[in-house]
Parts: C-alpha cells; structure tokens; sequence
C-alpha cells in the first residue's frame, strides 16, 4: 500500500482508483467495509440531526455533528491515504465505543436495541477490520457496558442522575433499520473478498502445481540426458582405453610412452564424465554409502601410489602420514567414496602446487565405544585461495579465479562433489589458506570399527590362471567392444563366442555350451534385460542357471537391482580396466563352480 500514497492526489473521490491500487482482495474489503460503515453512519446522522433539533435534544444533535463531521474527514483520508486503513478503523471502533457508553451513563441510561445493534457491529467491525487480540479487546468493551448495567439495575450503585435523552422514535426507527443494512453490507462484502480470496489461491495452485510438473519434467529429463549421454561417451571411450591396454603388450618403448599419454588422456576424460555424472546423482540425493570393511592405511596406501606419479611429474614432494594406530584397523566405510573425496583434494593440491610438498594425513581423534574417530588433512605449499574464494570455490562450477580453467583445467565440480559426498559420510570441509602459501583442507570422519575380519572386495585374486578354459559368450553390439573383449578374453585363454543381440544370443545358447554369458543392456533386436529374462525360463536347468555378467554404460542408481531381478549374477561399468573384469569373473565364477 506504500504506493498507493505516492500515487493518490490529495483530491482523490473516486474509490474505484483506491481499489485498482490494492492487489489483495482482504485489504480491497476492508476499505469498503469502512466506507460502508461511514456512509451508514452518517445517513444516520443526518436523520437524528432534525429530529433532535425539533424535539430540543440538543445532546443528541451535538452527538449527530460530531459524528458526520468525524466520519467524512476520515472518509477524506481513507480515499487519499487507504494505507491508513487499521488507523482509521481504530478511530470508527472507539467513537462507536464512545456511542455506547454515553447511550448508557447519559442518554438512555438502560439497554436499547439502538444500543444492542451497536455492541454486535463492533463486535463484527473489529474482527473483520482489526482481527486479533485487538478485536477481542474492543467486543469485551462494548459488552462491559451491558454487564455494568445489570449490575447496577439490581444493587442500584453507580446510577448516574441525569435525564435521559432517548431519541424518539422518528429518529430511532430508521437508524435501527440502517444498522441491519450495516450489518448485511459489511458481512457481504467480507464473504465476497473471502470467495475472491480462495478463487485466486486455487489458480495460484493451479500454477503452482503446473510449475511442479514442469519442474520435475525438467529434472527429470536432465537425469535422463545424462545418463544417456553418459552411456554414448562411456562406450566408445571404452573401446579405446581397453584397445591402449591391448597395444601396450605388444608396443615398442617409443610407443608404449605414447600410448601412457594416451592413456593418461583417456582416464582424465573418463573422470570428467564421472565428476559430471556423479554430480548429477549426489545433486538428487541418490547416492548410497556402501557399508563395506576397509583398512584405511591400505586404502590411503593405494591412493598414494596412484597420486605418486603426477606428483613426481611436477617434481613434487608427495608425503603420506597415516596414524600407526590404523595399521591393523578395519573400519566400515565406503571405500569408493573415501578414494573419491581424499583424490579430488590430493589431485587439486598437486595440480595448484608448483613447487613443495603436498601431505596427506590421517589422524585418530578418539577411538571409544566402537567407534574411530579419524582427521584428514590434505595440505599443500601452493597458489593457495584467497579468503574472498574460500566459501565459493565448494560451489558447483565455481573456481578460485576466472583465468583457473586457462591455466590449469578443471570443471569447477571436485570441491563441491567433494563437499556433498562428506555431507552423506556426517562431515564436512574446514579449509585454511593464504594466497602464495598453501592451503589445508581438513575433515573428520567417525567411522564404526569392524570387529570380525572380513575378507573385503578388494582382496578377491586377480589372477587370470583360474579363467583359462572358459567359453564365454559375449553379447555386444558395439564392433569395438566385441574386439577388445575378444582380445582381451584370449589373452587370459578363455573361448569366446560372439552375438550381435538379446535374440541371437538366445540361439546360440541353445544350440551349443557355454560357461558364462558377457551381456550389454542396450542392444537392437532384443536388449539384455529380455535376453536374460528368457535364459532364466529355458526348459534346460544347465542353460537357464548360466552365470551373466552385464557390460553397462549406465550409472543409474537402480542398476543393481534391475540386474539382480531379471536373474543376473553381477555387472561391470564400461569403460572397465581389464583387471576389473578378471575380478568380476574370478568372482563369479568362484561362486558358481
Ligand atoms: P577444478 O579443480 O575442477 O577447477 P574444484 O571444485 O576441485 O574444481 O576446485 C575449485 C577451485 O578451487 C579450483 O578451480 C581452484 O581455483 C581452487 N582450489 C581447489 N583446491 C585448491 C588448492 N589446493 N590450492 C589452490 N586452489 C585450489
């Protein structure tokens, strides 16, 4: 209503250009609701005013003055100034108060239906126009006057001696009429601002409920993008990370350099999809820790010697400090997710560090009641951040400064992945740093100890000895695919046969012998989700309990249990290192045989 001041001249009648003003319909009734009750009022006025006059109540006409002059100035006021509305309606409800109590100690002296309309218009009055502990306050005064006057009917104390001036019934019968047409106007017009009121909320849901949908259509046709696109980059980029493999058994030195570079180049591209997609998921909130027992000095161990060679590619000092008291711990944890966070940070200070030492160091807090509690720091002698950075830098796409991505690459998502990733283990990022020093990152994790030794994932054997002799079938579409595999699945003596499809993969299940099934999802004719879904119904208990593994692009959270409801044993992302897939198969095939 700030406005409406600003727009309104002084001169201002017309209630239409107040309304047009005032978008809320609450505040549109209230306005009229005043007027109403100022334009009854002086009707009223203007009838007693005469009548008093002839009839020599002079008390009465005075009263009648006052109220028509009182009620068109605030009439006036309200049409140039509408943000005065609560101020004006406190005026109208204590001169109605002032109606009533004067009525009662020196006009009328008992309780008249003149007197009676006026307590319940301000009992309606209030609510409608004040509303509140306010509006309670107002109806308990307008009704203490009846309580006053039984009181002192029956033990006659307080009576006030002086005659009555009751207006007669000339002037009486009209006001008592117009005072119901007050009480109808008013309940009228507060009904329809409530009508108009839930009419505008249901289309604002309407709205709402269509930007919901929209939204969510939105989100969900991200995901779906991504994972798609995800697959499109995963599968050719599979193709070559396991064809370099492949070559660098039987490559010259020259060569084998060229092809580290290679594969250096195609791994860093793999972890940008992966950042991007992995982004996407934890964004949604779709990430699950695994919950598996981890021997973090063995983990870091394996961390550090991945990290060991771009460090001593930059002619970095890479130091690794792990409390001793973690040597023979096992600890539950998602060791996937650790590896993640602790390579973000170790990979960031290696690549902002030009010259010095990057630690990394793990030290237990406390270790009570089953639980470890461990510090990780990962701290460097690099550009460092300055502290106007130190907030945004963990946000998505968000780097220290904007030549960063010129200088030294990047997507901007490892802080903050990094950041959400904690966040599911209860933790969060502390960060110290100061430009031209280093920075540190520090978190701690609180971890429950394993207590019985489980052998974990990691230790299954990766020899390739046990695999030799199998006939695998590989189901692929893919031509590279079903190359490398070839390739790579001779070079471990195992035979393989080759289907372009779900269908053709049914045929020759049927018609010949195999070991194990190696099966894409996404193929023509028949995908791998139906094709293992008839292997499961063949009639041959042999040929329908074989082993499949799925050969995925997707990273879809519900892969898991798609795979496992169809009656698949297990599955590998692509692209996959070739060790991965020994792993798997030793797995399986262990279980199985
Ligand atoms: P990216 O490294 O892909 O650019 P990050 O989210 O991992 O994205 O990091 C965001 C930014 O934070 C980086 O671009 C860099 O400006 C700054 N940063 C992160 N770690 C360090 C560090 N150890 N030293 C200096 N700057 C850093």
């Amino acid at each position: 209503m700030g406005e409406t001041a600003e727009t309104l001249p002084f001169f201002n009648f017309s209630l239409n250009k107040v309304l047009a003003l005032e978008p809320d319909s609450f505040k549109r009734a209230k306005i009229q609701i005043i007027l109403t009750v100022i334009a009854f009022s002086v009707i009223k006025a203007m009838f007693i005013m005469p009548v008093a006059f002839e009839y020599a109540q002079y008390r009465q006409f005075f009263r009648a003055v006052v109220v028509v002059v009182l009620f068109l100035g605030l009439a006036k006021v309200i049409l140039y100034r509408p943000s005065s509305a609560t101020v004006i309606s406190h005026i109208m409800l204590l001169s109605g108060l002032a109606v009533i109590w004067s009525n009662l100690l020196v006009y009328v002296q008992y309780i008249n239906i003149f007197t009676v309309q006026l307590i319940f218009m301000i009992i309606l009055v209030s609510y409608y126009l004040i509303g509140g502990a306010r509006a309670a306050y107002y109806t308990a005064l307008a009704i203490l006057p009846v309580v006053y006057y039984y009181i002192t009917r029956h033990i006659t104390i307080g009576h006030i001696p002086i005659s009555t001036q009751e207006l007669v019934p000339e002037g009486s019968d009209p006001v008592i009429i117009l005072n119901f047409l007050t009480f109808v106007a008013s309940h009228y017009l507060y009904y329809r601002a409530f009508h108009q009121n839930l009419q505008e909320k249901e289309v604002l849901n309407e709205q709402l409920q269509k930007n919901i949908t929209e939204v969510k259509a939105l989100a969900e046709s991200r995901s779906v993008f991504l994972s798609t696109m995800s697959h499109e980059l995963r599968t050719p980029l599979n193709g070559v990370i396991g064809m370099v493999h492949l070559l660098k058994d039987t490559a010259t030195e020259e060569q084998t350099d060229k092809l580290d570079i290679l594969d250096f180049s195609a791994n860093n591209l793999l972890s940008v999809i992966n950042d991007v997609l992995d982004y996407n998921k934890s964004e949604l909130d779709k990430i699950d820790l695994e919950a598996l027992p981890v021997n973090l000095s063995v983990l870091l161990g394996q961390i550090y010697a991945g990290l060991k060679i771009k460090a001593s590619e930059k002619g970095l000092n890479l130091l690794l400090n792990v409390d001793s008291r973690l040597e023979n711990t096992r600890v539950i944890t998602d060791p996937t997710r650790i590896t993640q966070v602790i390579y973000n940070l170790a990979g960031n200070a290696i690549k902002f560090t030009d010259e010095g030492t990057v630690k990394i160091r793990l030290k237990v807090i406390s270790n009570e009641g089953g639980n470890i509690h461990i510090r990780f720091s990962v701290s460097d002698t690099g550009i460092g951040i300055s502290a106007d950075r130190q907030e945004t830098i963990f946000d998505p796409f968000t780097q220290a400064s904007s030549d960063t991505t010129r200088k030294f690459g990047g997507t901007g998502l490892g802080l903050a992945i990094v950041k959400r990733l904690l966040k599911l283990f209860g933790s969060s990022i502390h960060l110290e740093s100061q430009p031209g020093e280093g920075s540190a990152f520090t978190f701690s994790i609180k971890f429950p100890v394993c207590g019985e030794e489980v052998k974990i994932e990691s230790d299954f054997k990766t020899e390739t000895s046990d695999l030799k002799g199998l006939k695998l079938l590989i189901v692929e579409d893919n031509a590279i695919n079903v190359l490398l595999l070839e390739k790579l699945l001779s070079k471990w003596e195992i035979e393989t046969v080759v289907a372009g499809n779900g269908q053709e993969a049914l045929d020759k299940l049927l018609t010949g012998t195999f070991d194990g099934i190696l099966m894409d999802i996404h193929m023509p004719v028949m995908d791998g989700y139906t094709a293992t879904i008839a292997i499961r119904a063949l009639s041959d208990p042999l040929k329908a309990s074989i082993p499949i593994i799925a050969i995925t692009a997707s990273v879809s959270n519900q892969l898991y249990t798609k795979i496992t409801d169809v009656g698949m044993q297990d599955y590998i992302n692509k692209p996959f290192q070739p060790n991965q897939l020994c792993k798997k198969l030793n797995q399986v095939f262990r279980l199985v045989h």
